[in-house]
């Protein structure tokens, strides 16, 4: 089965009731569906970019869980420097 846009407005109206394992965020969106069947759908977390994909049982340790606190308080990852020239 080819991928529809009416298969992807199905799957938005699902992911209204989900939330992210990881930061309980509401805001969860369909990243990609399975190109083949509806065997899976991989959702993000717009506000921790967690994903996941719709056939695992996620389980994320309380000591990884995020809130929007600690998400403000994120390192940066250090800029990569300029390649050097000879
Ligand atoms: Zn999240």
């Amino acid at each position: 089965m080819i991928f529809t846009i009416d298969r992807y407005e199905s799957i938005r109206q699902e992911e209204c009731y989900m939330l992210c394992p990881r930061c309980d965020s509401e805001q969860v969106r369909v990243m990609v569906t399975s190109p083949i069947g509806e065997e899976w759908v991989v959702y993000m977390c717009e506000q921790c970019c967690f994903s996941w994909r719709s056939t695992e049982k996620i389980h994320v340790s309380e000591k990884f869980k995020l809130d929007i606190e600690k998400i403000k308080n994120m390192q940066i990852i250090p800029p990569i420097p300029p390649l050097k020239t000879k």
